[in-house]
């Protein structure tokens, strides 16, 4: 019995709640987000009287197509439009439209009335005059999910609507809708809202509603987004039902089941010491947390570029980056980042999630030990080029010291601070050292020294085929 008092007592209070997404809906077109150019094309339609009767609003979700679509349609009809064309949001219409109550504004969702009869349906009342304002307004939600008897239907009251009746069309996939359609729509394509804009909505939100938290932790929820207001906002809700204020960062990868950044640092330390048992091990702790295997690969796929953009001059996110910069060569981020957009596409079909997993920091691991090919080229190009020389110089002697020196590694990119050493081919056969017993006497003809060295060209052309095609599998 107790449980039911205490329902009882937090109901107004469940109810009262707004979610921060509807909360900051923007009332006027000054509070739209990042859609500059779209606000002062709808703006002037308005102050030079060239309202049209069909509008089709594109973008990703959440950009904010039908919150424009509503607020156009609320300018519209307002009653007391301000000189610079916003809504008041005081007037009988104004009022009615925000509460939904409105007739004349009437909002359909296209994916659950997409048949012929939902649209003839339509096309009855549109005759009908507006009752308040001055349009009667269709406002037609995910409208590329009409079959095409609907969207035939609706082409019919297009080519010839009353004067008093609009049409504003919003959707996330515009090459679905009819091109008949579209050819009798002014389109607006709503741009994706960048992180970095994501953020500073979010911080003003947090400011106005009074929670202390990170700025680290906004970064996460913007990183989130996927350049969708509306999903951070609804990621922000329940970040701070997940922890009391002040979060932090750490609380927000927590609560949405992020995988922590300092497990990607454990990989690049494990990659500098060529620890290859760490990949079971880091895998491990994965499994156990339970994540995802495609959310796996993506996030490191985010940590590699981050790296390879951290090695070409941008300000690290952590300080930690600029250790991982320096781990590997820019070559060895593209071979990574390269095996990783491979991966993705094979975890998708693997039953075997765990032991893809595994391979993956296998290879990435092992990947510091792989010679770049370019570096294989040119040591056959300077090959071919002694040997060209020494058939012209019959009488020199075979240049041995020189050829051992320079299968030192590479110089590709030196780290500022020396990192672990590791030895450059621990796991390919080392050239056969040329003793001075195996080298030609002095009165051996030159043709024998140059044929050694075609052997010798032979055997470098075979260990570059031989590396790459080991790396790419
Ligand atoms: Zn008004």
């Amino acid at each position: 019995m107790s449980y039911q008092v205490t329902i009882a007592l937090k109901g107004p209070n469940m109810s009262g709640y707004q979610v921060i997404a509807k909360k900051f809906r923007p009332k006027k077109f000054s509070e739209v987000f990042e859609q500059e150019a779209i606000v002062q094309t709808l703006k002037n339609t308005m102050r030079l009287g060239r309202v049209g009767h069909a509008y089709l609003f594109c973008g990703t979700r959440g950009t904010g197509k039908t919150t424009l679509a509503r607020l156009f349609a609320k300018a519209i009809n307002c009653e007391n439009l301000s000189p610079d064309v916003e809504p008041c949001n005081q007037c009988c219409s104004c009022t009615e439209i925000i509460s939904g109550s409105s007739l004349d504004v009437i909002e359909i969702d296209g994916a659950s009335n997409r048949g012929i009869d939902d649209i003839r349906n339509l096309n009855e009342t549109v005759g009908y005059a507006a009752s308040n304002g001055n349009y009667k307004i269709y406002i037609i939600d995910e409208v590329h999910m009409l079959t095409k008897e609907a969207f035939n239907a609706l082409l019919k009251t297009l080519e010839e609507p009353p004067s008093h009746a609009l049409f504003f069309f919003a959707t996330t996939e515009p090459h679905k809708v009819l091109p008949t359609i579209l050819s009798r729509c002014q389109r607006f394509d709503l741009k994706r809202i960048t992180p970095e804009k994501i953020e500073t909505k979010l911080a003003s939100i947090a400011k106005q509603l009074n929670i202390a938290i990170e700025e680290g932790a906004l970064r996460v929820l913007a990183g989130q987004a996927e350049g969708s207001l509306r999903d951070a906002e609804s990621l922000f809700d329940q970040l701070i039902c997940f922890e009391e204020p002040p979060i932090t960062r750490s609380h927000a990868i927590k609560a949405l089941g992020l995988i922590q950044t300092d497990f990607f640092f454990r990989l690049d330390q494990a990659a500098s010491k060529y620890d290859l048992a760490a990949a079971f091990s880091l895998t491990e702790v994965l499994f156990k947390e339970g994540a995802h295997l495609q959310h796996v690969l993506e996030s490191l796929a985010e940590h590699f570029r981050i790296i390879a953009r951290v090695q070409m001059g941008e300000a690290p996110p952590f300080l930690s980056y600029t250790t991982s910069a320096k781990i590997y060569s820019t070559h060895q981020i593209l071979e990574i980042l390269d095996y990783l957009i491979d991966a993705m596409e094979r975890g998708q079909r693997t039953p075997f999630k765990r032991i893809h997993l595994e391979v993956v920091f296998l290879h990435i691991i092992r990947s510091m030990k792989k010679i770049p090919l370019e570096f294989l080229v040119d040591r056959l190009e300077a090959l071919k080029n002694e040997a060209s020389q020494m058939s012209k110089v019959t009488t020199a002697p075979l240049p041995i010291q020189k050829t051992a020196a320079h299968f030192s590694p590479p110089k590709i990119e030196e780290p500022a601070q020396p990192i672990e050493e590791v030895p450059f081919f621990p796991e390919t056969p080392d050239p056969k050292p040329i003793s001075a017993d195996s080298l030609p006497p002095p009165e051996t003809p030159p043709s024998y020294a140059i044929q050694e060295k075609i052997k010798h060209d032979q055997v470098m052309r075979f260990a570059s085929v031989e590396l790459n095609g080991s790396l790419k599998k």
